[in-house]
C-alpha cells in the first residue's frame, strides 16, 4: 500500500497524460520489444494507424479487439511477416531489446529465429515429428551432431509437452498426430531454435476445449522462458493466459494495461463495450 501511495503522489504531480504513462510503465525495465507510431498500408488502405505499445519480457501480451481491427498484422509486423506481402508498406519504429527491426543491418532470416511464430492453423511440415523439430536447428546449425540435434528435439518436445506423446514415434509423421499435438508440435518447431519471443495468432481456434486447456497451461510456462504475444478473439482466454491485454479497434490501440485492470476496470468506454459483449 506504502508503494501505491508513493504512485499515486508522483501520479499527482505530473500532468495525465504522463501520470497515465507512469503508471503503465510500472518498475523501470526496458521492454523486450516496443513500437512506436507504427502505420501499415495494404496497398491503398490503411490497416495500422500509430501503434504505440511495449511488449514486456516474460510475460504473455494478449491482443483482443473485433475481427479485421488488426491484430494479425500488428503481429506480423514484429517479425517482419509483412514483408513478403505485396504492396504493404510500414511506418514507424519497432524495436527489439533497443534494436530497429527494420536497421539494414537485420538479417531477417535470424530476426525470425528470435521472433518466433505459430500460426492459427497447425502447419506441421510432411515430415516427421523428429524432422519438423530439427528443421530449423538444421538451418541455423545449433547441433554440432547427432547427440546435439537428439538433446535438442527432445528438449523442444518437452517444452511444449508434447514429448510423453510422441517418445516411442518420433518417426512417425507430424501430420498424422490429433490436431492439438500438432500445434504442441508446432510450438514446440518454434521454441527449438531458443527464440526470445514467441508470437501466436489464435493458436486455439482450430482445436478442441481439451487440447485448448493444454495450450492455454503450455503458455503460461512458456512465458518463464520466453516472451509471448497471442492473438485471440476469446476475452476468457486473453484473462486467462495473458498478464497483459492491448484492445484494438479499427486499426488503433484504444487501451493497453495489466490484463485484470482491463477486464474488471478498463479506462476507456470502448473497451467496456467490447469485454461486455455490445460488439465484436
Ligand atoms: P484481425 O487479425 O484483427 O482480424 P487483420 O490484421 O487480419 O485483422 O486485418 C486488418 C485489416 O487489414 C482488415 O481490413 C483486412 O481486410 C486487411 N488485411 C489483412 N491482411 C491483408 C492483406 N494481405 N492484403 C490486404 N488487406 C489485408
Ligand atoms: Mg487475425
Amino acid at each position: 500500500m506504502q508503494g501505491e501511495t508513493a504512485l499515486n503522489a508522483t501520479a499527482l504531480a505530473l500532468d495525465p497524460p504522463q501520470a497515465a504513462r507512469a503508471a503503465e510503465a510500472g518498475p523501470k525495465t526496458a521492454p523486450k520489444m516496443a513500437t512506436r507510431g507504427v502505420k501499415l498500408w495494404y496497398g491503398a488502405k490503411q490497416a495500422l494507424f500509430g501503434i504505440d505499445l511495449d511488449i514486456k519480457a516474460n510475460e504473455a501480451t494478449a491482443l483482443i479487439g473485433p475481427s479485421g481491427c488488426g491484430k494479425s498484422t500488428y503481429l506480423r509486423c514484429l517479425n517482419r511477416m509483412n514483408d513478403v506481402i505485396e504492396g504493404c508498406r510500414i511506418e514507424g519504429e519497432i524495436t527489439l531489446d533497443g534494436e530497429d527491426v527494420y536497421d539494414r543491418r537485420i538479417d531477417v532470416v535470424q530476426l525470425r529465429a528470435r521472433v518466433g511464430m505459430v500460426f492459427q492453423k497447425p502447419n506441421p511440415f510432411p515430415k516427421s515429428i523428429y524432422d519438423n523439430v530439427a528443421y530449423g536447428p538444421r538451418i541455423h546449425g545449433l547441433a554440432r551432431g547427432k547427440a546435439e540435434m537428439d538433446e535438442i528435439v527432445e528438449q523442444s518436445l518437452k517444452g511444449a509437452g508434447l514429448w510423453k506423446e510422441v517418445a516411442d514415434r518420433l518417426h512417425a509423421p507430424g501430420t498424422g498426430l490429433s490436431g492439438g499435438q500438432q500445434q504442441r508440435l508446432c510450438i514446440a518447431r518454434a521454441i527449438a531454435v531458443s527464440p526470445e519471443v514467441i508470437l501466436m495468432d489464435e493458436p486455439c481456434s482450430a482445436l478442441d476445449p481439451i487440447a485448448t486447456a493444454h495450450v492455454e497451461e503450455l503458455i503460461d510456462e512458456l512465458r518463464h522462458d520466453f516472451t509471448i504475444v497471442i492473438v485471440t478473439h476469446n476475452m476468457q482466454q486473453a484473462a486467462r493466459v495473458s498478464q497483459r491485454t492491448a484492445f484494438f479497434h479499427l486499426g488503433k490501440l484504444i487501451e493497453v494495461g495489466e490484463t485484470d485492470q482491463v477486464f474488471t476496470n478498463p479506462r476507456e468506454r470502448m473497451t467496456q463495450e467490447y469485454i461486455t459483449g455490445r460488439f465484436g
